[in-house]
């Protein structure tokens, strides 16, 4: 029986340093930023924020400075993401590329890609999308049906992805398609490419509404796509190794946990206003919970940090991170007097209606709550 392991970790005083000229910068840069916009956590976007952030060295911080990265270490990514998570800052524009894609390209691309691609993605100038969910595959990812066929020079796409976060304004897209099929074994004959959304023919980028009215995610069918040799990430048909791995990255981030944060610190704001012991019991477990989430989430930061594998951790701490999420709105909505209303107001009934539509989203993206539990079993050697 084996046990998760969340060893604790401190932030070093460097982490702690940054922080402080994070959140100076942060203070400049947004002091009179929404806090309806604020709400949007990660999801908010803004190529010109994602320009300056880069300007400053902070993205790609951790990877190496042969590609113009910062060789700074993971906790000091992770102090700089809390404070960009607690301000609202709007980072969606290169969240993607920043968190799972660079990464991917450094493990499994060639070092042409590494040096073609990453000096973009580390001057907030090119951003990435994730094609992995297929109209009739999105759990069993396995199932993808999206294919490629080899050509001269390359291969040729057909097939269609969904729910494609950011594919109406990326530059590339990093799909998951097949090269292969084994019916012995599904999880063989998959491959992972780079495509340039930007200069492909080929490609029809339609946007999906979401229940809060936005346009954030898209459908993206590809009729006979050329995708260059060069393009392809790693070995043909090594494409399901590569996305579990991938999927550690996005799943092991302060961003599971602190989604929802601007409606706690809203819910704050509105208790100060009349204060009663109910909101103030409430807002006790809310930090108190946050606090414990915090200290996990860190070691595993640490666990990234000494390289050792923390995808059953990460699990842990997004699934309790979507259930404290989702809890957010419900304690906003006991404690709150007047309706939520996107069209309110006062910030609080703002943000506590737009989170309130948004957080139902939280425990699907990234994988499933029932998907993850059951990674964690299987994890625990209980499956
Ligand atoms: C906001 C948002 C952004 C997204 N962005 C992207 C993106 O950028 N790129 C991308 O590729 N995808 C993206 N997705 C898609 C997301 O990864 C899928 O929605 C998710 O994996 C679930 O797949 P599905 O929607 O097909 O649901 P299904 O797989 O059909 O699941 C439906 C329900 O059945 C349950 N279920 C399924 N299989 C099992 C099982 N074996 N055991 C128990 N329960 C099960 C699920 O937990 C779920 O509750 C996004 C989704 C959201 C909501």
């Amino acid at each position: 029986m084996q046990y998760f392991n969340f060893d604790p970790y401190s932030l070093p005083p460097e982490a702690e340093e940054l922080r402080k000229e994070v959140r100076a910068f942060l203070e400049e840069e947004l002091a009179d930023y929404p806090a309806v916009l604020r709400s949007r956590s990660w999801s908010g976007k803004s190529a010109e924020f994602s320009r300056k952030l880069g300007k400053r060295g902070w993205i790609g911080m951790t990877w190496p400075k042969k590609y113009g990265g910062g060789e700074r270490s993971f906790f000091e990514r992770y102090a700089f993401l809390e404070e960009v998570l607690a301000y609202g800052a709007p980072v969606g524009s290169h969240w993607i590329a920043d968190r799972q894609s660079g990464p991917t390209l450094m493990r499994f691309g060639t070092e042409e890609q590494c040096h073609r691609i990453l000096p973009g993605i580390i001057r907030g100038e090119s951003f990435f999308c994730i094609g992995m969910s297929e109209p009739d595959s999105g759990s069993d990812l396995a199932s993808i049906r999206t294919k490629a066929v080899k050509t001269d020079g390359g291969y040729v796409i057909n097939g269609s992805k969904i729910w494609t976060t950011g594919a109406e304004s990326c530059d590339w897209m990093i799909a998951l398609v097949r090269t292969g099929n084994n019916p012995e074994n599904r999880h063989q004959g998959m491959s992972q490419f780079l495509i340039d959304l930007k200069n492909s023919k080929g490609l029809t980028v339609s946007p999906i509404k979401n229940m809060a009215g936005e346009e954030h995610f898209n459908m993206v069918v590809f009729e006979d796509v050329f995708v260059p040799e060069e393009n392809r990430i790693g070995a043909e048909g090594d494409g399901w190794k590569q996305v579990t791995a991938e999927l550690a990255f996005e799943r092991s981030g302060p961003e599971r946990y602190m989604s929802s944060i601007q409606l706690l610190i809203e819910i704050i704001r509105e208790a100060k206003l009349q204060p009663d012991a109910r909101a103030q019991e409430q807002i006790g477990r809310l930090v108190a919970h946050l606090a414990t989430m915090r200290r996990m989430s860190i070691s595993v930061a640490g666990k990234l940090e000494t390289d050792a594998n923390p995808a059953l951790e990460a699990s842990v701490v997004k699934d309790l991170g979507a259930v404290y999420e989702q809890e957010i709105p419900e304690i906003a909505h006991r404690i709150g007097r007047g309706e939520a209303s996107m069209t309110a107001l006062s910030d609080f009934e703002q943000v506590r209606a737009y989170l309130t539509q948004a957080v139902v989203s939280f425990s699907l993206r990234g994988g499933t709550r029932e998907i993850l539990r059951g990674i964690i079993a299987r994890g625990l050697g209980l499956r």
